[in-house]
């Protein structure tokens, strides 16, 4: 290759002097070569490789200087890596690409790649080793080539002295290829290196992602970071906010500009919108040429700049934005590892995103909580205010009922010794007001003791004395005290076939007797004239209630008002009374006749007291259909003797 670059170069003579003159500069070129080789190690960086190149080539052949340019094929751009000797290079410095064309002698040996000296006297033989000033200037390119592509080039200026050893292109050449060998073996080094110094602070970042939810840091890191692999002036993370964009973290801007404070309103068709409609980067290589540019008041003109979405499941939320001050635009390299450092920026953001709102729910969640455990707080101090209420109750009604016992005994006592005086007896008019007399202290006696039952359920000590009974017996023994008033309202009152069948059972017969009456007078009293009632009843097995034994069903069927659904479970509560109180006829059995409101609590009371279960089932109140209801009585064949808890 070298031979046939510079082939005319080659001595024309094949005397044995000329041979040897023409050797010494091959001899130069392979210790050259030797030394360059020498100069890569394992840890060679690429700078000051090519710096010690330059100087080993200068210093061993005396070139007044000598420059290294790295060629990118892609851009078809040089720049100029390491100068020694004379002046400066005439290309590229300071870290500039530049076209290649505007290199215009280096751009022929480039494109030619050939070695070649300076268009004055191309066709005379090139002093490679001269030492001696004062001959005519030279400019040798060499091209660096390695896998059939230029990667670089060698700029020579030497003076070439009168007397001047003769020297060979193709010497030169050689030396080239080795260099380019070296110069692609440390690219190749760098680039490793690169990538793993990405990898390491890929790395560590997500390590940080991993360990801070402070989304802050992790932006400060990812820009801190960024900056040592694609070099720019000013970087920022920007998120959408409505209509603008704001700034999360910055690097590089000015302190006077307040960056922080920044906001950018979003306008159609800028920057940021391209890069939010193709949700990829977006290069700018010169920003003057783009009148959308927002330039920021009090920042430094931006020349070359790079944006890269930020997505959060598949959302553009924001962007990176990278921004020179001098025109350079950014490489592909340089994109795809922003675009690395955009994804890190992204799953920041999208863990802060639900940090806050996991911290917002918990938030709102201990919030509730505490709510809750105030209320709960406050509903316990009530119930017990009520709980302390109602005992007084029970207390007062206790002592009140006891207290009212005694005076009525009293009361009906003389009344009945009045009754059965004869003079009494035999006169109409005084037998009717001690009768009635004696009525009323029996009704006032019946409301006594339903106070006092309701007060011993309250206060757990209402004693049954259990006795075997048959229920039928029962009902059949309370229906005549009810007969009258079945007359008077015309009200058919049925006791079923089905409560002979009936098995004795064992419970209280005083206590039993009050539910299965109450029942029966309410049925009454709550059925309009000429309605009906019906009594039946069942035996069950263990399996078909819920009491987990044999057990009996008795169940007071009427055709009455019936009981709006809401309240079937309230009526059992004691003083729960449906209606206006002050529209209800008072009266045992009088249709709606008026009572305390104690009646089903106790019933209840007393049921449950057993060991059974008492409910009413009701289509619902109407008092124009009267649908009518059915109370349940389910009572164990034994009792379980439950004393249940008043309510
Ligand atoms: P009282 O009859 O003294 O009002 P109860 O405890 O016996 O008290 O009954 C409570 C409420 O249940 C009654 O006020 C009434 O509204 C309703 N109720 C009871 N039995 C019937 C029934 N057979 N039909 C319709 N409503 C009834």
């Amino acid at each position: 290759m070298a031979d046939k670059a510079a082939g005319r170069d080659l001595p024309a003579t094949d005397d044995i002097a000329a041979r040897e003159e023409a050797a010494a500069p091959l001899q130069v070129a392979l210790g050259l070569s030797l030394e360059i080789a020498e100069l890569l190690t394992p840890t060679t960086a690429m700078a000051p490789l090519l710096q010690r190149a330059a100087e080993r080539i200068q210093i061993r052949c005396g070139f007044d200087a000598v420059t290294l340019y790295l060629v990118d094929a892609t851009t078809d751009s040089i720049q100029a890596r390491a100068h020694v000797g004379r002046g400066q290079p005439p290309f590229g410095a300071g870290g500039t690409w530049v076209p290649i064309d505007q290199a215009d002698f280096l751009g022929q040996a480039i494109r030619t790649r050939r070695s070649l000296a300076e268009a004055a006297a191309p066709h005379r033989p090139v002093p490679l080793l001269t030492r001696d000033r004062g001959g005519s200037a030279r400019t040798i390119a060499v091209p660096l080539e390695v896998h059939d592509q230029v990667i670089g080039l060698l700029h020579i200026r030497s003076v070439q002295s009168a007397d001047g050893e003769p020297a060979s292109l193709s010497a030169l050449h050689a030396v080239g290829c080795h260099l380019a060998a070296v110069i692609d073996h440390a690219q190749r080094y760098d680039r490793e290196q690169q990538q793993r110094q990405l990898i390491e602070k890929l790395n560590v970042i997500g390590r940080t992602l991993a360990q801070t939810l402070d989304p802050e840091r992790v932006l400060d890191m990812i820009l801190m970071h960024l900056a040592t692999i694609v070099p720019h002036d000013r970087g920022a993370i920007m998120l959408q906010e409505g209509s603008e964009l704001i700034m999360r973290a910055i690097r590089g801007f000015p302190a006077y500009a307040s960056p922080l404070r920044i906001r950018v309103p979003i306008r159609t068709d800028d920057v940021y919108q391209t890069v939010y409609r193709t949700r990829q980067p977006l290069l700018i290589a010169d920003i003057s040429k783009r009148p959308d540019w927002q330039h920021v008041e009090g920042l430094p003109p931006a020349q070359s700049w790079l944006g890269v979405p930020l997505l959060v499941e598949d959302q553009v939320i924001g962007m990176l934005s990278l921004t020179r001050e001098r025109p350079d635009p950014y490489t592909d390299e340089e994109v795809s590892l922003s675009l690395s450092f955009s994804h890190q920026a992204s799953v920041a953001l999208n863990n802060a995103r639900l940090y806050d709102s996991l911290t917002q729910v918990n938030a709102t969640l201990e919030q509730t909580v505490s709510q809750l455990r105030q209320q709960s707080f406050e509903l316990q101090v009530a119930f017990e205010q009520l709980k302390r209420l109602d005992k007084a109750k029970t207390d007062f009604i206790t002592v009140a009922s006891h207290e009212l016992r005694t005076p009525l005994t009293v009361l009906s006592g003389y009344g009945q010794m009045l009754a059965s005086d004869p003079v009494v007896a035999n006169d109409e008019f005084r037998g009717q007001v001690i009768n009635g007399l004696l009525a009323g202290t029996g009704r006032l006696n019946t409301i006594v003791d339903n106070m006092l039952d309701m007060a011993r359920i309250d206060s757990q000590t209402l004693e049954l004395s259990p006795e075997p009974m048959f229920p039928a017996v029962l009902i059949k023994a309370i229906y005549p005290t009810l007969k009258q008033a079945l007359r008077e309202r015309h009200i058919t009152m049925t006791l079923d076939k089905s409560l002979s069948s009936l098995p004795l059972i064992e419970a209280d017969t005083t206590a039993i007797r009050k539910v299965l009456r109450h029942l029966m007078v309410n049925a009454v009293k709550y059925t309009p004239d000429r309605g009906s009632v019906r009594i039946w009843g069942r035996t069950l097995g263990a399996r078909e209630t819920t009491l987990g034994q044999p057990a009996i069903e008795v169940v007071v069927s009427d055709t009455g008002i019936g009981i709006d659904p809401l309240v079937r479970d309230l009526i059992f509560a004691k003083f729960y009374k449906t209606g206006q109180t002050a529209t209800h006829s008072s009266g045992e059995t009088k249709f709606k006749g008026g009572g305390p409101g104690l009646g089903l609590a106790i019933a209840r009371g007393i049921v449950e007291a057993h060991g059974g279960r008492i409910w009413v089932e009701s289509p619902g109140y109407d008092e124009e259909r009267c649908p009518g209801s059915d109370f349940h009585v389910v009572l164990p064949l034994k009792p379980a003797m439950v004393l249940a808890e008043g309510r």
